[in-house]
């Protein structure tokens, strides 16, 4: 038997494990000097108690006869897609409940969605690039191109003409850029994508963190409806990274090569995925009550303050960012032109504080840093004192 040689083309990435050696090693030298952590890119604040309270009651019809579920619908109960596509609604965006697909977070769909598309599609991603993208589609045996994010772009890669791609990767506000697209610049997206028969994949797992009028969903854009699918999750809006639940929207009207993909879609489902737990879609319903909406809010707005607080550190320091105001995530030039892993070491050994280099997400991250709001508030400002120290 042969195995997918396609893996042989993966590039290792030792980004993370790197970042967890070089802060281990340092902790072990220093250990009286506190480390804070600026580089997590997981949640830390518990679930709203009116999303936990859903699944409990979830998780109590299960051990009742009278009200005990098992296999779920592939695409997600009903009430579910109804409060989803109300969420849409509020923002007003016309989704309906049957283009929509619980899914157990948008990671998997960001590959599993290459099923429907043939090898032969070229795929466009970002560079720098959240690596899911690269690597599900590598794995797949597609090609793949890159639009340069850059300074000069501020970090929003746009299209260009004379390049034909396919399966077009968005990502805003982006991961690891924190950046957003504008409703004119996304629109540019869309007719590129309809004029060229190309499909976007558009990845909103960030959406709830937008403050200012950048659209919340490609499907905000004129025309998107005949070139896209957007993934969501809850991970980071609702600090579901651990509970998984996700959402897919696929328009009903949206065409390749003389196929439905919403249907073709629904097929793959059916045949590769069982669903999501009932107390979780429980949870997931909950999210989009209007009491679950404001207590989850109290969340979002914390990790906001953070970046708020990163932010405007790096805007007395006189620091070229992007992201920060619609984005939990910070991406800073390395002050005094040195490099992700230089910054990373002079920032460990001289303030104890850890972010990402910029270099792990692609050529174009090379002298970039990536730092998050995750994390604590008092630790957050304690890592922004030090910083301002260092670098003042
Ligand atoms: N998309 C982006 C851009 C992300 O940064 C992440 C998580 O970090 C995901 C998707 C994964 O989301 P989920 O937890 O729903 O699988």
């Amino acid at each position: 038997m042969k195995i997918n040689s396609n893996f042989d083309l993966l590039v290792p990435n030792y980004l993370f494990a790197d970042v967890a050696r070089k802060t281990n090693e340092f902790a072990a030298a220093n250990p009286d000097k506190e480390i804070i952590r600026l580089g997590i890119g997981d949640v830390t604040l518990p679930i709203a108690p009116i999303v936990v309270a859903s699944m409990k009651k979830g998780c109590e019809d299960l051990r009742h006869k009278e009200t005990f579920k098992g296999y779920p619908e592939y695409e997600g109960y009903d009430f579910v897609r109804e409060a989803v596509s109300g969420y849409y609604k509020s923002y007003g965006v016309k989704v309906g409940a049957d283009e929509i697909f619980i899914s157990d977070g948008a990671k998997s769909d960001c590959g599993n969605l290459g099923d429907i598309f043939s090898q032969d599609n070229t795929v466009l991603v970002t560079d720098p690039v959240y690596p899911v993208y690269v690597d599900a589609n590598l794995m797949a045996g597609r090609k793949i191109i890159y639009a340069a994010a850059t300074q000069e772009n501020h970090f929003l890669a746009m299209p260009d003409e004379n390049v034909k791609a396919d399966i077009i990767y968005l990502c805003s506000p982006g991961n690891p850029t924190g950046a957003a697209y504008s409703a004119e610049q996304l629109k540019i997206w869309v007719d590129y994508a309809n004029k060229n028969g190309a499909v976007i994949i558009y990845d909103a797992a960030y959406e709830a963190f937008i403050k200012d009028e950048s659209p919340r969903s490609i499907f905000c854009i004129e025309g998107a409806r005949t070139c896209a699918i957007e993934l969501c999750s809850l991970s980071k809006t609702a600090g579901f990274t651990g509970t998984r639940c996700g959402y897919t929207v696929i328009p009903k009207e949206l065409e390749r090569d003389g196929h439905n993909l919403h249907s073709m879609w629904y097929r793959r489902q059916a045949t590769k995925f069982n669903g999501v737990s009932w107390p979780v879609q429980c949870a997931a319903a909950e999210v989009f009550s209007a009491e679950g909406q404001n207590q989850i809010k109290e969340n979002l707005d914390y990790y906001s303050g953070n970046a708020k607080i990163i932010a405007s550190a790096l805007d007395e320091l006189g620091i070229y960012y992007t992201g920060g105001k619609n984005s939990p995530y910070i991406w800073l030039k390395c002050p005094n032109g040195m490099g992700s892993w230089e910054f990373f070491d002079y920032l460990l050994q001289n303030a104890a504080v850890v972010g990402t280099p910029g270099e792990g997400f692609g050529e174009n991250g090379k002298g970039f840093f990536r730092l998050t709001s995750f994390g604590d508030r008092d630790k957050t400002i304690e890592a922004v004192e030090r910083i301002k120290n260092l670098l003042k």
